[in-house]
């Protein structure tokens, strides 16, 4: 996917990759070059909407953009993936359902989103270089918005924070994408910070960076593409959230966040068989994730495994947002000695995580695709990830 190669530049300088890609694209050196990364939730899921915790961090994935401001208002994409040709775009009228297809959509609602914040955006050219895996659930959606709103935010000298980067990639996403997503992946592609999670409540949006390091206590935090695509997760995800809203608005709280494992007997009482699932899934996550934190600070990453089964449990029967991939490569890893597993993101499809001892890597990821070829799945992609950096200039 990634193709790098070098050219000799003029200067007598080898320019290498997307910068040499980029003159030979657009006929010009870009302005700069900015990245950003997918992310991995480590647990807290479905709980952004409902005003809780979640618990990602950014991964050694990233997209790459390189960017050059033109002097009208016209906007030049390409993308070094697939063979997609350039995207052509006006920024002059630029308006949810104004019909972009494709990627596009991404960097265009990054631009319409700083519009709606009356900052003036000129036309650019775009060069998008990216191996988060598409569709994975690891956000190569967001890694591309948030490298866009990077570019964008130091080209115009808009003078956005973190926070307010935040708020307009996932005013993009919801209202110009069309994807009702909360702060969480930005959040981890933006704050993210190497060798960290990114503890987020999705209350105030306040950060706390907590050390993940698998390495240390002998791990490997294994990513397991089941292939699946979520991409039919939109009637799903939809009911989830509605379900949400209805137990916490039958249990009296602004939101499920409010809702004590303590009370939940409560909600056992008022709520009907399935809301109340929804709900407790929800609630003892959140628990979860606060419990996660504490023992990463105290005791490292080789403490957590049992919350990350718990998660994917809690997942499977209460929120039913798994799939038998899902729950095979979890399983499999499980019993191939990891020592903790879970789908990650969304649900219905995606990716599962497994944190698995150094040694018992290869055995793992055997398994797993022996166990997938056995049931008759398409064949799973198993890759590493280590927490990286945020967002950032490169050149
Ligand atoms: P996720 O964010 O979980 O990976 P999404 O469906 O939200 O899944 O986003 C995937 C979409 O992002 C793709 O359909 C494509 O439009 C776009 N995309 C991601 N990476 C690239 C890339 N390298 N080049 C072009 N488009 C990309
Ligand atoms: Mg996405």
């Amino acid at each position: 996917m990634t193709r790098t190669r070098a050219v000799d530049h003029p200067d007598g300088q080898l320019r290498s990759g997307l910068t040499a890609r980029f003159e030979e694209a657009f006929g010009a050196a870009p302005d700069g070059v900015w990245q950003a990364p997918g992310r991995v939730n480590l647990i807290g899921e479905h709980t952004d909407y409902n005003e809780g915790f979640v618990l990602p961090f950014a991964i050694d994935k990233t997209a790459k953009v390189a960017v050059r401001l033109r002097d009208d208002s016209t906007v030049r994409l390409l993308s070094t993936f697939g063979d997609q040709g350039m995207v052509d775009a006006e920024l002059a009228g630029l308006a949810p359902g104004s019909g972009t297809k494709g990627w596009g959509k991404y960097p265009l609602g990054v631009a319409w989103a700083l519009q709606q914040r009356e900052i003036t955006v000129p036309g650019f050219e775009l060069l998008l270089d990216s191996d988060v895996p598409l569709g994975a659930g690891l956000s190569s959606s967001h890694a591309i918005e948030c490298a866009v709103i990077s570019a964008l935010n130091e080209l115009l000298g808009a003078g956005l924070s973190a926070e307010e980067m935040v708020l307009a990639t996932q005013q993009a996403e919801n209202s110009f994408v069309g994807a009702p997503t909360g702060i969480m992946d930005q959040s981890a592609s933006l704050r993210g910070s190497r060798g960290k999670a990114v503890f987020l409540d999705c209350r105030d949006q306040s950060v706390q960076l907590v050390p993940f390091d698998a390495e240390a206590a002998g791990l490997v935090l294994l990513v397991i593409d089941t292939k699946v695509s979520h991409s039919h997760a939109d009637g799903g995800y939809a009911s989830r959230r509605a379900s949400c809203e209805l137990g916490a608005r039958l249990m009296g709280v602004p939101a499920l966040r409010d809702l004590a494992l303590e009370q939940l007997d409560d909600a056992a009482r008022v709520l009907d068989d399935t809301t109340f699932r929804r709900v407790r899934h929800v609630v003892t996550e959140n628990a979860r994730v606060l419990e996660t934190v504490e023992r990463l600070a105290t005791d490292g990453a080789g403490s957590i495994g049992g919350f990350l089964d718990a998660s994917h449990v809690s997942m499977r029967d209460d929120f039913e947002i798994s799939c038998p991939e899902l729950d095979l490569a979890v399983d499999t890893a499980r019993a191939n000695g990891a020592i903790g597993a879970r789908m990650t993101g969304g649900g219905f499809g995606g990716s599962a995580i497994a944190l698995t001892p150094v040694g018992l890597g290869q055995q793992v990821r055997d398994a797993v695709v022996r166990s997938f070829a056995e049931a008759g799945h398409t064949a799973p992609d198993i890759f590493t990830v280590t927490p990286a950096a945020g967002a950032s200039r490169l050149a």
